[in-house]
């Protein structure tokens, strides 16, 4: 037992340096399709081996002493809840439900942070004197990122969960407040720098909490999925801040890893959707309320699926627009058989995927993986914009924000400027949904009122079933 004592150190370092590897693989092997399972595979083993090297730390520093057993029954006990659990959810949860499971998660993060900061707090036996200043400052750190997280990843949960509105909360002065909140935080590491004391530590996490909830209310449906993925990159950054209070490298490079590529992801989102990156993770900063209330309305015309059978018949290229309807209605399946029909007969078929289709970025790629589309007639949106002028037929299933052509036209859109799917340019659009009402933005879509759209009303996947009967 003693020369396993001596040696987990540095048996720990190793399995440590391995998993950061296998987790920088992971990232690798996730950036593409093919690659993505070996991705997922390299990411489990990296945390498997982390948790048996901090299990093997954790035993043998503990073997003879009771403060130390107790802490490893917890963690034993906190293993088997949280992985049953995980198991759990993992499991049952639907595609569409992921966003918000994301979200929820990366509020478990956040407290983590907050925990962390507090303990280390309270409790810093190892820290010498003349570090004491930096200890500090690392702890209010930490509690603010773990607690802009946590809130920010509540309200983000409560948002995609459809449990609260999501529309943007516009509070006056709400750039003021941010900034205020960001100079308060300042402030105070410095006034707990001097002087620790708790009722600093209080009032950082208050006012952290009240940051993380007003940031994330701030931000619109719009603007959700950047919101996603910036909690990811802030419950890195948390982590990060929990690795150096508790001297754990893995810790401080998973989560240097993780908050990294969160905001490189969340940059390249803002990109596709036209938005200021600075503007949406400073809570909305500088966008102003929507002026347009009217809402276009007008005459629509309905169809059936006996009457876009025929016209698919007679089509040369056909283009499939899928977004989150297609998801709710696990029409993946029958859309894949009218691609593979469709091209039978010697149709050209081709899917257009928007960046942030659905509720979450990659959704609609990995549904028609999953009913085995093939991936070279899968477009992404700038490689298929152009051609919507000389498409003959545009099936349009569950998608509303993201081919609404108010964002290109309509400078006083809330969604103005977020660059959309031109499917208006075809020669004929079929528009898949179960009533006129609005997508996720909830903005009324000046589409369905074009000459040459029209409406097949009902749940997708009963729709693309009748038109392959009739087909
Ligand atoms: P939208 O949410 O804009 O529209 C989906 C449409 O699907 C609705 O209009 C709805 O109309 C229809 N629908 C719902 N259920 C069914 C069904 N069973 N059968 C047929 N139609 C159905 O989806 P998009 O994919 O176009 O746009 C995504 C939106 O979500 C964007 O605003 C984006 O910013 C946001 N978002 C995206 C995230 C991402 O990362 N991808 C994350 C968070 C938000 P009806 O009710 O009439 O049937």
């Amino acid at each position: 037992m003693e020369t396993l004592q001596n040696i987990a150190p540095m048996l720990a370092t190793a399995a440590y340096i391995v998993a950061s590897l296998l987790f920088i693989l992971s990232l690798a092997g996730l950036s593409k399709h093919e690659s993505a399972k070996g991705g997922i595979i390299y990411g489990v083993s990296g945390m498997a081996l982390a948790l048996a090297a901090t299990s093997l730390l954790t035993v043998t520093k503990g073997w003879n002493d009771p403060t130390a057993q107790l802490g490893l029954i917890f963690i034993i006990v906190g293993l088997v809840i949280g992985a049953t659990i995980g198991l759990w959810r993992a499991r049952v949860v639907e595609m569409t439900g992921m966003p918000e499971l994301i979200a929820l998660l990366h509020s478990f993060v956040g407290v983590a942070a907050v925990l962390i900061g507090w303990n280390g707090a309270l409790y810093h036996p190892d820290t010498p004197e003349n570090l004491m200043g930096v200890h500090r400052a690392e702890v209010f750190i930490g509690v603010f990122i773990g607690a802009v997280t946590f809130t920010g990843s509540i309200v983000a949960y409560l948002k995609l969960s459809a449990k609260i509105s999501s529309k943007p909360l516009m509070l006056p002065g709400k750039n003021l407040l941010n900034i205020g909140a960001l100079v308060g935080f300042v402030a105070l590491t410095v006034w707990y720098v001097l002087t620790p004391e708790l009722g600093l530590l209080i009032a950082v996490t208050i006012l952290a909490l009240a940051l993380g909830w007003h940031l994330v209310a701030s931000i619109g449906g719009g603007d959700m999925p950047v919101v996603v993925s910036m909690l990811n990159s802030y419950s890195g950054w948390a982590a990060a801040a929990a690795g150096f209070l508790l001297s754990n490298d893995l810790l401080i490079v998973t989560g240097a890893l993780v908050g990294s590529s969160g905001a490189y992801l969340s940059y390249i989102m803002c990109k596709a959707m036209n938005r200021s990156f600075i503007s949406v993770i400073a809570g909305g900063f500088g966008i102003v309320a929507p002026t347009s209330g009217e809402e276009e309305e007008g005459e629509y015309r309905e169809t059936d699926a006996a009457s876009v059978a025929e016209l698919l018949r007679n089509a040369t290229s056909v283009v499939i627009t899928p977004g989150y309807g297609m998801a709710v209605a696990q029409a993946q399946y029958p859309v894949a058989d009218l691609a593979a029909r469709l091209k039978e007969k010697g149709v050209t078929v081709r899917f257009g995927i928007h960046p942030v289709a659905g509720r979450l970025p990659g959704h609609m790629n990995v549904l028609l993986a999953e009913a085995k589309v093939p991936y070279d007639i899968v477009d992404e949106m700038d490689e298929i914009n152009d051609d919507f002028a000389s498409t003959s037929v545009v099936l349009v299933i569950g998608a509303n924000d993201t081919v609404n052509p108010a964002a290109a036209e309509d400078p006083s859109s809330p969604i103005a400027g977020m660059p959309v799917l031109k499917v208006w340019e075809a020669e004929n659009v079929i528009v898949f949904k179960r009533s006129m009402a609005s997508g996720y933005a909830g903005v009324q879509n000046p589409l369905f009122f074009r000459d040459n759209a029209a409406m097949l009303f009902g749940d997708a996947k009963q729709r693309v079933e009748d038109i392959l009967r009739a087909l």
